[in-house]
């Protein structure tokens, strides 16, 4: 018998997945203490095989970037070349990042959510929530500081921007030594082939890891909490699905001049990994694999846009940040003026910067926005149940942001590269 594409099984299996787990969620009435065996064998099963998709995806990982970026810049050969595509990719990633915090904040602003809610709803919640406190200046410095690290210890602890730092470093070294360290660069250039082979090897079992993420998601989530900020996930939900249906197709389509319809068909495979892992940086691998393969991006602009938007480039997230911020506000009952929308505006930029692309990211980093404009950070303790359902989407969007991105550039600079 012949299996459909693997498009189509990572489509049915995410539909089964939701089904399922709704299902088991009926079972169980979303209470853990009162779940029937079937449920409790379900959902055991589910996490394992999940969790196993998980961890291969993470383990080919940083081989990946690391060789990808390096062989990527290398490429460019000349030192004109990388400046004009790092220019073009950091422009590109603010700008995106930009119209998506307006959305949110704008659509925050109109509907107000949270504006029927008091906090004192949620204080339980909060008393057992403790925060650190963050300010805009530590945390700049924490990033910056972050950013250079022993390559060794980077790689063995899975620090993807440190790794795509030394990567970029060592990519301009095999440019400049040219001749010299033409065996290096063979080395690395038929280890990225290697680990490109192992991703398709990993996207074998996709369908079945996609389908256990969702089973386990569904199942577990909090029924009341949901209809209680049933109006924030609404604008939410909506803002970011406007931003990756419309506005970044619509660039999408004005810049490149590709169709909504061919995106997606190539960009599948990577949108449904994202939505079920939550993680860009898990999703990386099969990014990647997208990009250079079904969306035909160079390997020398994808190896660098693909890998740096994954950790710095998350429009979902921006506009998340932006948008809880409000609704916190609203809250709290404080209306914040011009100025102080803006240092929302520009704190949920880098609060998402610098968030690494892992599940409930974001989360840790919206302390920081919230203490911009003197807004409680304990009131996360409020969103954090219904965060694992919203990280869906957006880490969707942040992911798509990186193909679009790569995409882009590749258009914008092509002449160079020809
Ligand atoms: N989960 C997101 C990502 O990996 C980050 C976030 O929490 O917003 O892109």
């Amino acid at each position: 018998m012949k299996l459909p594409s693997l498009n189509i099984q990572i489509l049915l299996s995410a539909i089964f997945g939701v089904a399922i787990g709704l299902y088991f969620h009926a079972l169980s009435g979303g209470n853990p203490a009162t779940e029937p065996y079937v449920v409790q064998s379900g959902l055991y099963v589910s996490g394992l095989v999940g969790t196993l998709f998980i961890d291969l995806l993470k383990m080919i990982l940083i081989p990946l970037v690391f060789c990808s970026i390096s062989v990527g810049i290398a490429n460019l050969r000349q030192h004109q070349q990388i400046h004009r595509v790092w220019i073009t990719t950091l422009a590109f990633f603010l700008f995106t990042m930009a119209i998506a915090i307006t959305l949110g904040m704008m659509a925050s602003l109109y509907f107000k959510p949270g504006s029927g809610l008091q906090i004192h709803m949620f204080s339980n919640a909060m008393q057992t929530f403790a925060t650190t406190q963050l300010s805009p200046t530590d945390f700049i410095s924490q990033f910056l500081h972050g950013l250079f690290v022993n390559p060794f210890k980077a790689l063995s602890e899975g620090n993807v921007l440190a790794v795509v730092i030394f990567a970029l470093f060592l990519g301009i070294a095999l440019v400049m030594g040219g001749e010299r360290y033409k065996n290096i660069l063979s080395m690395l250039q038929e280890a990225q082939e290697i680990t490109m082979r192992i991703v398709g090897w990993i996207m074998v079992i996709a369908p079945l890891g996609i389908m256990a993420l969702l089973i386990k998601l569904v199942a577990t989530q909090d029924a009341a909490m949901i209809g209680t900020l049933a109006k924030f996930m609404a604008v939410v939900i909506g803002t970011t699905l406007l931003h990756g249906v419309v506005i970044l197709p619509l660039l999408l389509y004005l810049i490149v001049g590709k169709s909504p319809l061919w995106f997606w068909r190539g960009a599948r495979e990577a949108l449904a990994t994202a939505f079920a892992t939550s993680s860009s940086n898990a999703t990386l691998p099969v990014t990647m694999r997208c990009a250079t393969q079904n969306l035909n991006v160079k390997p020398e602009i994808a190896g660098f846009v693909v890998p740096l938007g994954a950790t710095v480039n998350m429009d979902g997230t921006a506009l998340y940040e932006a948008a809880a911020a409000l609704f916190i506000a609203n809250l709290v009952g404080i209306e914040l003026d011009f100025t102080q929308q803006l240092i929302v505006f520009f704190i949920a930029m880098i609060a998402a910067i610098g968030a690494p692309g892992i599940p409930s990211a974001g989360m840790v980093t919206m302390v920081l926005v919230l203490q911009s404009v003197g807004l409680p950070a304990e009131a996360i303790a409020i969103l954090l149940p219904i965060d694992r359902l919203l990280d869906t989407l957006r880490t969707t969007v942040n992911v798509q942001g990186d193909m679009v991105g790569s995409l882009v550039v590749q258009k914008l600079t092509l002449k160079e590269l020809t």
